[in-house]
């Protein structure tokens, strides 16, 4: 297949020049310049062994407007042109040639060696022409180290494929709500797999205050914070981050995972420890190894083992325990009274990362501690803007002032990172705004989270986890559940399986995420496909 597919790129590469036809959905829009230049529908058809094609509409380059052909349908080699540039046709729009897939259906070939002749087909997609200059590269010549490195990265992807732990990207072509498209999908897809807990990645307010934002302090800093970077909402959204949580101060990131890269090699020196949940996000995995302290690991949930832990270090200077407040596998739940009062007993400090519970979690969204009724008790939270705060990106910090002051003279994300962008910024403050304003998006997901759950156990399925939109439905197996989702994509059910090494080897399971833009409407739909397809796989 893979010959098949460079041959066929090498015919279509033929095409190429300065001029880019680029298939893409109806809606969409390329710009040169700041304007299109060129949209249309495109027929494609027998390609043998040059894709021969038509296309019966105008297409208007920079020079003025060229019809390539008209009626559609033309035979023999046709070289596709406009005026006297050629076009090159973007493979990448090519499901089944290339990275990724603009074209439903595109082109067929047969599986095997490279035939003397194509068939394919593509019809009438819609496409747009834009002028892009062109950079000729010379032909590099690949030093002996690099073909070493490919041939090692090559074995390393193939045992990736092998494992079948490959991932692929599943192109979205809406903005993301709970209804998306997709390419390689017919029609509107019922999304349950976003971390969209609020549904305000596209709401109507982030989108104007992100509007108004982009309009009013611009697109970007070109800067750090500390250098030129800092504008009045960055210390608006601190403040309100910081007030959010009840902390004395707040320190923004590019994202959560930068406040976890950032926090532990700052905080922990060689004289002080730090006993993390083995279950951490990878991203608290990642910042303690940067730090210089002594590092312990504690068994899953486990307080009898973090108590042996924080025994084992008990004349440490500082003592630091980390947790997940929920861990986003499972949709389970770190056990924050028992852990604070071991904290309590070794006069140990607490950090707890919220990504999954802050703006949701706990009766008004202010997370794990609101949820165990003990608002405060934490030392440092860490969280992101980038999930249930309106969805766009970054992270922070917040806790007490000579911490969040340490921070922005140490952390070092935030001394060599660009700040935040503006109307990502007015995003996370508008997300906040909404909510400490209103308690309805937060009953909503914590009402469909309850209707799915029960539906669903009432159904015959396990649901793992508590009660958060996190919900995982068990299977056990892996084959099965790549083959459950499959099938639930085809009934317009967009949710994804996870399997080992993410989750624990016969632990596979779907994780399906509640959303408070889901209506009750859409719940039952997906709980009528899980059974539907439950009872064929026999997993009910
Ligand atoms: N912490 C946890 C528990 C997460 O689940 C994630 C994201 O998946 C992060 C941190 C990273 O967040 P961000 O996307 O803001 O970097």
């Amino acid at each position: 297949m893979m010959t098949t597919r460079a041959c066929l790129t090498a015919h279509l590469l033929t095409y190429a020049n300065e001029n880019l036809l680029r298939f893409a959905r109806k809606d969409s829009k390329f710009a040169y310049e700041g304007r299109p230049v060129g949209s249309g529908l495109l027929g494609f058809w027998a390609c043998r062994p040059q894709p021969r094609w038509s296309c019966d509409h105008k297409i208007t380059s920079a020079s003025g407007s060229k019809q390539i052909r008209s009626p559609p349908r033309i035979g023999g080699r046709h070289s596709p042109s406009v005026g006297t540039t050629s076009i090159c046709v973007d493979l990448g729009a090519f499901p089944n040639y290339g990275s990724g897939g603009g074209v439903r259906g595109g082109l067929e070939a047969p599986q095997g060696p490279p035939p003397l002749s194509w068939v394919c087909y593509c019809k009438c997609y819609t496409f747009s022409v834009f002028l892009r200059p062109a950079i000729s590269f010379p032909i590099r010549h690949q030093s002996h180290a690099q073909s070493h490195l490919k041939q090692i990265l090559g074995e390393e992807l193939n045992s990736i494929q092998a494992a079948g732990t490959w991932k692929n990207e599943r192109i979205i072509t809406s903005m993301q709500g709970v209804t998306i498209t997709a390419e390689g999908s017919q029609g509107e897809l019922l999304n349950f797999c976003a971390n969209n807990y609020l549904g305000l990645s596209s709401h109507p307010e982030i989108i104007e205050a992100s509007q108004k934002a982009l309009k009013e302090f611009g697109a970007g800093l070109s800067s750090v914070r500390f250098i030129c970077g800092t504008q009045s909402l960055h210390k608006e959204l601190e403040s309100m981050v910081a007030q959010f949580h009840g902390r004395s101060d707040a320190i923004l990131y590019p994202s959560c995972f930068d406040a976890n890269a950032g926090l532990f090699e700052a905080l922990v020196t060689p004289d002080d420890a730090i006993i993390s949940d083995e279950l951490n996000h990878a991203s608290i995995i990642d910042g303690i190894r940067l730090c210089k302290g002594k590092k312990l690991r504690y068994k899953h949930r486990d307080m009898v083992d973090l108590d042996l832990k924080l025994q084992e270090v008990k004349d440490a200077r500082l003592k630091f325990i980390v947790t997940d407040g929920v861990f986003s596998m499972d949709g389970n739940v770190a056990p924050l009274p028992d852990i604070c009062k071991l904290a309590e007993k070794y006069e140990a400090l607490t950090i707890v990362d919220e990504a999954h519970a802050t703006g949701f979690f706990g009766r008004t969204g202010r997370g794990t501690e609101e949820f165990f009724n003990m608002l405060g008790k934490v030392d440092i939270i860490n969280s992101t803007l980038g999930k249930a705060l309106g969805g766009a990106s970054g992270g922070y910090t917040t806790g007490p002032s000579e911490v969040v002051q340490l921070l922005r003279q140490r952390g070092r994300p935030y001394l060599f990172s660009n700040a935040l962008p503006p109307p990502v910024v007015a995003a996370g403050i508008k997300a906040l705004d909404i909510l400490m304003s209103s308690s309805k998006l937060l009953e909503a997901v914590m009402a469909n989270t309850r209707q799915f759950r029960d539906g669903m156990s009432k159904a015959g399925f396990t649901i793992g986890g508590e009660n958060h939109p996190i919900c995982p439905v068990m299977l056990g197996d892996a084959k099965l559940a790549n083959t459950f989702t499959d099938k639930m994509l085809k009934k317009g059910i967009y949710v994804i399986g996870f399997s080992y090494p993410v989750v624990p080897k016969g632990k596979a399971r779907i994780r399906v995420q509640l959303s408070a833009a889901h209506s009750p409407k859409d719940i039952d739909k997906a709980i009528t496909a899980f059974v539907d397809i439950g009872k064929q796989l026999s997993v009910i």
